[in-house]
């Protein structure tokens, strides 16, 4: 059994899936995003060791809560740099008769990805900017990778619920909302898009691992620009 590198739990997760969840947070990022508020989960060997009856044990937990749509979110981090592992804890979870989501940011992909896929029960899909130079800056990443595994989430016909960071000054203008509109044109069964307000309260977290904060002089994203933004939105 392949072990896993763990970073937290959350329990009575109500915004990362359809119903409540159990988030994973998975060790490991291969971006860095500007205004990333989880630096801790970058370093692929930080976290804790973990095992996926670990995983399960903790699931079970919370299953008299989970519903008919609840289970288990896998986030990070990026859970996709796990991909060996994620196979096999989501199929134990399977048995125990707990689904799994994957929370992804798209810019990782390997041989493991495809099963992944295949296995989870839907993808939350953080587009963290639908044009490639943008997306680059953001993550220091290319968008290739994310357009893959879109192709591989219709191959399998998965459903989506997209995310996307609006950050003052970066994305938020009405041209950019235009703009993630056509790109998820490409995604075949989106039931969600959600832009979600830059906030900058990760921020001690670099102090504290000594990283530079590249957005330390962008304000929080104001609610009602967001809500107007967010009116524009169509899927
Ligand atoms: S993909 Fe997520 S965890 Fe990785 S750097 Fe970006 S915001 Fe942070």
């Amino acid at each position: 059994m392949v072990k896993g590198r763990l970073h937290s739990f959350e329990t009575f997760g109500a915004v990362d899936g359809p119903g409540i969840r159990t988030v994973v947070f998975l060790q490991g990022c291969p971006a860095r995003c500007a205004y990333c508020h989880n630096p801790d989960t970058w370093d692929v060997h930080g976290g804790s060791e973990v095992e996926t009856k670990q995983i399960v044990d903790r699931a079970k937990r919370g299953m008299s809560y989970y519903g008919e749509k609840g289970g288990v979110t896998f986030s990070g981090g990026e859970p996709l740099l796990q991909g060996e592992f994620l196979i096999q804890t989501i199929r134990a979870l399977k048995k125990v008769g707990i689904n799994s989501i994957i929370d992804t940011s798209g810019t990782y992909i390997d041989e493991f990805t495809e099963k992944v896929i295949e296995e989870c029960e839907m993808v939350l899909l953080d587009v963290k900017h639908s044009q490639p130079e943008k997306f680059w800056d953001i993550t220091g990443k290319k968008q290739d990778n994310l357009l893959k595994l879109i192709d591989l989430i219709n191959k399998h016909g998965k459903h989506v619920w997209v995310r996307q960071v609006i950050v003052p000054g970066i994305n938020d203008s009405q041209a950019n909302i235009k703009s993630l509109n056509e790109f998820i044109k490409r995604i075949t069964h989106v039931d969600k898009v959600e832009l979600l307000g830059y906030h900058n309260l990760g921020v001690e977290k670099y102090e504290k691992l000594g990283i530079k904060y590249r957005l330390k002089d962008v304000e929080p994203m104001d609610q009602k620009e967001l809500n107007k933004l967010s009116a524009l939105v169509s899927f």
